[in-house]
């Protein structure tokens, strides 16, 4: 079926994905009011204080080195992922739809590994309506620390910032979600990963066991030193959180592979579609606490988990404070000239972890609920024309109320307009004509939208002969 489309200027607002102009119709599982209201809640449900005690549960087992011991009940990484673990049960015992799971392996001798060592990511899944087969929205960070000596697995090793931060976050969201008694689509999984500061072999595996079960992983939100609000430059800001994430390098039409930089697609990743969706996100549930986006997957010479979703082909972005202070990452703690040294809890800001983790928590949730992206999207290139013509698959799907086909110009960074496309109860394929708008000028994006006014991801059309 044709829709035209004329007049897509005259339509073109700068606005974002509203919830509320979109009021529930027919059969879907939330109104714009209950995925507004449910949201809200699980990001009430956060707490600074409950993060601040995780955090420092996390920081007394003393070292949380990845070879370090396990056996004992008070010290080493052993005793940190088995209080995990009795964390995530609890949480179960109050929501029968959190199961606990652990992923655990050997890791043979290796660069950072001097020793055959089990290595432990321990997670939680809040089964969503879809179930296993459906789509997976993970929140992880690592709970292993190092000191200035990588390889040193018995001096205190705080890691109360790297990535307790990011840990007890992870840990606080799935007691908000369970709490507060959140019921998503797709499944939310909570991941504690092991090993990140020995090679990211935690997140790998996991990323690897994922692939190998098929499932549907649709964004990865890996949040790794995130509780810091002073930096080593002497900047205080605790408004704002950097959110990473990795470009675009080639797409993949039939068998060719071919530069994104031909289409101008270097900044349309999933990744980099996950990212802006981030952005709405916070725009839309923490209006004073900014997204500072970063079109990078890292920091120069650092590394985190998200690249290992990114290896398997899955969206992720990573989540750091503004400014880092590097006298307390990776370092003994000592005193030296005057100056502390060492990621003690002291420089960690539990409101400002719980800022980001609304933000995650707002993104999580949001995509839960949100319908898939539109399927098998192309933009028409067989002949030449002054506007543009978009197809895409029409899902099966009665939660569906339409698609945002939003548009930027090509030096653009944020989607800024769009125009509304109606599901049609029709089926087959959609084709959105905009005889206005030159593909030539503008990159375009396809979101689904649900009856419960909250979209998906935007994804771009692959150009089609
Ligand atoms: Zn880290």
């Amino acid at each position: 079926m044709k829709r035209a489309l004329a007049g897509a200027f005259a339509l073109a607002l700068t606005t974002f994905f509203m919830i509320s102009n979109l009021s529930a119709r027919g059969n879907n599982e939330t109104t714009a009011e209950g995925a507004r209201e449910m949201i809200i809640g699980v990001l009430d449900a956060v707490s600074p204080d409950s993060i601040h005690s995780f955090d420092l549960k996390l920081v007394s087992f003393g070292t949380r080195h990845t070879m370090s011991d396990t056996t004992s009940p008070t010290r080493g990484i052993g005793a940190a992922r088995r209080w995990i673990e009795s964390k995530f049960r609890e949480f179960a015992s109050s929501d029968p739809n959190f199961k606990v799971f652990k992923d655990e392996f050997l890791q043979p001798v290796s660069s950072r590994i001097s020793k055959p060592t089990n290595i432990v990511n321990v997670y939680g899944i809040l089964r969503g309506t879809e179930g296993p087969s459906g789509r997976y929205i993970v929140l992880s960070g690592h709970y292993d620390s190092i000191v200035s000596n990588f390889m040193d697995s018995t001096s205190d090793a705080p890691g109360a910032d790297d990535d307790g931060s990011g840990a007890s976050l992870v840990i606080e969201a799935a007691r908000a979600f369970t709490s507060s008694g959140f019921r998503p689509a797709a499944n939310i999984v909570f991941l504690c990963c092991a090993a990140e500061e020995q090679g990211l072999y935690g997140s790998h595996h996991f990323a690897q066991m994922a692939e190998q079960n098929g499932w549907n992983i649709v964004a990865d939100l890996n949040d790794d030193i995130v509780g810091g609000t002073r930096g080593g430059n002497g900047v205080l800001e605790n408004g704002e959180i950097r959110v990473f994430s990795e470009g675009l390098r080639e797409v993949t039409i039939g068998d060719r592979k071919i530069a994104a930089s031909m289409f101008g697609y270097e900044s349309d990743s999933p990744s980099r579609e996950l990212a802006r969706y981030i952005n709405n996100a916070a725009r839309m549930y923490l209006p004073g606490f900014k997204t500072d986006l970063v079109f990078r997957s890292d920091r120069f010479l650092r590394g985190g988990d998200q690249t290992s979703f990114n290896e398997f082909g899955y969206p992720a972005v990573r989540f750091t404070e503004p400014n880092e202070d590097y006298n307390h990452q990776h370092q003994y703690v000592r005193v030296e000239n005057g100056v502390q040294y060492g990621d003690l809890p002291v420089f960690v800001d539990p409101s400002f972890v719980a800022l980001v983790c609304r933000v995650n928590s707002a993104s999580a949730a949001l995509l839960s609920v949100s319908p898939s992206r539109p399927q098998e999207p192309v933009m028409m290139v067989d002949k030449l024309e002054y506007g543009t013509r978009l197809r895409w698959k029409n899902p099966r799907s009665a939660a569906v109320s339409g698609w945002k086909v939003y548009y930027r110009e090509t030096w653009q960074p944020l989607w800024s307009n769009y125009v509304f496309v109606p599901y049609t109860a029709a089926g087959g394929e959609i084709e959105a004509s905009l005889p206005e708008l030159s593909k030539d000028k503008f990159i375009f994006g396809i979101a689904t939208v649900g009856k419960n006014g909250v979209e998906s991801p935007a994804v771009v059309p692959l150009p089609q002969r």
